[in-house]
């Protein structure tokens, strides 16, 4: 096996990957409605699920697509002209969830909460009781990729048992690192994609859902002609086919990524990574930078780090340096605070962590000394 250049990603995904994963894809052509990949398919399918669902009572849907893909699906199709959502909005992806959800008119309470602390359970409870239309759904983003904080999905889905309220949770960004049990966590419908924690290729969203939740969707409104979620079950219990063309050589890459992630654990996968934030959150301390979401309620994944207060900083100009040095990293998406991101998914360890550390401070320290 060749290897291939490697760069190192340190933007929310697509994350760095193996080179087992990227030579997965160099495979013969393959007609996508023959019987083999049809298999190769169901058992992609299979092993997500069980990755956070026992697969005799969940299942998971594949679209080609990017992440949004998924959430708008489950936005579209399960959530009726009848039905009341409530989407808990504390960031970019929670914000984007009511965007899709306005764009179908659905019946939205925005749950607005500050993007770097934890949601006030309480009150989100209250809104609940006291709306004047009954809530049916819940739309939560389980980690917030725009700041790094993480949702107590488990205590939404409590509350939402309590209530009789379908929960709907973006897991995009927790997904395969962060462990979370769909029934434990009362979750009906949960997005995530091929592209971050997995470490596969970008192409592939899916959603993961409660059977018995799909079935009764059967006549449901369509609002979507192809991000339609029962259909798209539908046609590949019965044909194991997508209804359309998937991408092929990303759903061969996806298979090899999900054998590593099984080799490797979810556990295990996290550990790694909280590693690899530690090693980022001391070295920024040393180097007088802070990050926004107190430790008690973060990912450990993705931290949004303060700009540092340097006259001659500017981010692109930094962007650049590490992009020569084969490093990327990713700007912030608040308003309120100037901060820039780094995530620390993907096929990396703490060493690839030391060796952005090392650059960060060469770069810092030469732009104080240009005044
Ligand atoms: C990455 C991400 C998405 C999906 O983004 P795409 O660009 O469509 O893949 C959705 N929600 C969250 C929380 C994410 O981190």
């Amino acid at each position: 096996m060749n290897s291939i250049k490697r760069n190192i990603l340190l933007n929310p995904g697509p994350a760095t990957t193996t080179d087992s994963v990227k030579w997965a894809q160099v495979v013969p052509d393959i007609c996508p409605r023959e019987v083999e990949f049809g298999q190769l398919m169901n058992s992609v399918s299979t092993d997500l699920t069980q990755f956070v669902a026992d697969p005799t009572d969940y299942v998971t849907v594949l679209f080609s697509g990017s992440g949004t893909s998924a959430v708008e699906s489950i936005l579209c199709s399960c959530v009726s002209q009848d039905d009341s959502l409530l989407i808990i909005n504390n960031g970019a992806y929670g914000e984007r969830m009511v965007k899709i959800a306005n764009t179908y008119k659905l019946n939205v309470v925005e749950f607005k909460s500050v993007p770097y602390h934890a949601i006030d359970l309480n009150l989100l409870e209250q809104t609940i009781q006291t709306c004047t239309r009954k809530i049916t759904h819940l739309a939560v983003v389980h980690h917030e990729t725009t700041t790094g904080l993480l949702n107590n999905v488990k205590l939404i889905g409590e509350i939402c048992v309590k209530h009789e309220i379908d929960l709907i949770v973006d897991a995009m960004s927790s997904y395969a690192a962060i462990p979370i049990q769909m029934n434990e966590m009362n979750i009906s419908y949960l997005a995530a994609s091929s592209n971050k924690n997995l470490q596969g290729m970008a192409g592939i969203s899916f959603v993961i859902a409660k059977v018995s939740k799909l079935e009764q969707l059967e006549n449901a409104d369509i609002r979507s002609y192809y991000l339609n979620l029962y259909e798209q079950y539908k046609y590949f219990s019965k044909n194991k086919q997508m209804r359309f063309t998937p991408p092929v050589q990303t759903m061969y890459a996806l298979k090899q990524a999900i054998i590593e992630l099984q080799e490797e654990g979810i556990t295990e996968r996290y550990i790694r990574y909280t590693r690899s934030w530690e090693r980022l959150i001391s070295g920024t301390y040393r180097l007088g930078l802070s990050y926004l979401v107190p430790e008690a309620h973060h990912s450990k994944i993705i931290t949004a780090i303060i700009e540092p207060d340097i006259s001659q900083y500017n981010f692109p100009n930094m962007h650049q340096y590490f992009y020569k040095h084969n490093i990327m990293i990713y700007p912030g998406k608040l308003d309120e605070f100037n901060t820039f991101r780094i995530a620390n998914i993907g096929a990396i360890t703490y060493k690839d962590i030391d060796t952005f550390l090392d650059l960060l401070e060469h770069y810092l320290t030469s732009i104080s000394v240009e005044i």
